[in-house]
């Protein structure tokens, strides 16, 4: 088979021939359909988040067919954990200290077939492209989660509004909240699609938001965020931090903070956020912006995505 590989930090990805790899027990064999690009692939490439044992076939938002039979299965970051440790047994498996991971610790789905337990696959239906449905699995699945930790806010923040940001976006929409998207400075082709969604304001970060926050959710990977957006919040406010990675809080006074203002982090999904947002999603509906590429175009993808050049979310196709 096809495959894109991971070999070391600060190289791009290798196109290789691979084995199809064997399914073991309780494991399922998948022809990858479509596989989601992540920021967090971008700082395995950089070695923010490290890859343990390369080489590594990366991409951990894969919608395949399990074989045989071909039924549709999505394939998330969180590729197995121990179901044994306290936050397994506690209902955080997203925190398992022996968790392993899609496209990191596990091969993943930047390839033509690939293995996961299917013990943490998703059943999908056949209705929907793929490559539509890709972004569901991590995009989707933890912006879900960050959306969850800001409780019920009527006015809801969003920093960077990519691929997680334009599908949180559109639930908190549904859900009555008023939605304002912040984006880098100057960019302004982000604030029209933000617009095109339907979000109440859209503007650059540098700049107050018409009215305070009741949340905030962070996905730009910028550390000088955190005081950018507690400046906007509203007393009692919530700021969460969605991304796997961040460059250094800056030092801020704790004027920013206090009022009973909370920032806290999200960390990957347990299963049950998946269950929950693939039956939400197709409710709302949550209709996703693809940018697709062919897999061989993987570092393209990357690259693209580093550099802002598209709205919405990267795929690969096989
Ligand atoms: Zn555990
Ligand atoms: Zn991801």
């Amino acid at each position: 088979m096809r495959a894109m590989v991971f070999e070391q930090v600060g190289r791009p990805l290798v196109a290789a021939e691979r084995e199809i790899p064997r399914a073991g027990p309780g494991q399922l064999l998948i022809e990858v359909r479509a596989c989601g690009v992540c920021r967090t692939d971008l700082h395995l490439l950089d070695g923010e988040v490290s890859v343990d044992h390369p080489p590594r076939i990366l991409g951990h938002q894969i919608v395949g067919a399990a074989q045989p039979g071909g039924r549709i299965v999505g394939v998330p970051w969180l590729g197995w954990t121990d179901g044994d440790c306290v936050y397994c047994r506690g209902g955080r498996e997203n925190l398992c200290a022996n968790a392993r991971f899609t496209g990191r610790d596990i091969d993943g789905g930047m390839a033509e077939w690939t293995v996961a337990d299917e013990r943490f696959c998703f059943a999908l239906s056949d209705g929907h492209p793929a490559e539509q449905v890709a972004p569901l699995l991590c995009a989707g699945l933890i912006g879900y989660r960050a959306l969850r930790f800001c409780g019920d806010p009527p006015r809801l923040g969003l920093y960077g509004f990519g691929a997680s940001a334009h599908i949180v976006a559109q639930v908190a929409l549904w859900e009555g909240r008023e939605v304002f998207a912040f984006t880098r400075p100057g960019d302004e082709r982000t604030q029209a699609f933000a617009r095109g969604l339907g979000v109440t304001w859209a503007g650059h970060s540098a700049e107050p938001p018409p009215e305070p926050l009741d949340a905030a959710i962070i996905f730009a990977p910028d550390g000088a965020l955190v005081p950018v957006a507690l400046r906007a919040l509203a007393r009692g406010g919530t700021l969460v931090l969605g991304g796997i990675h961040m460059s250094d809080l800056p030092s801020m006074p704790y004027e920013l903070l206090w009022e009973e203002r909370v920032v806290r982090s999200v960390a990957n999904l347990t299963r049950r956020d998946g269950e929950e947002f693939l039956e939400l999603a197709p409710r709302v509906p949550v209709r996703t912006t693809v940018n697709t590429y062919p897999l061989e175009r993987a570092n393209e993808a990357l690259q693209d995505l580093r550099a802002g050049r598209f709205s919405g979310a990267a795929v690969l196709v096989p």
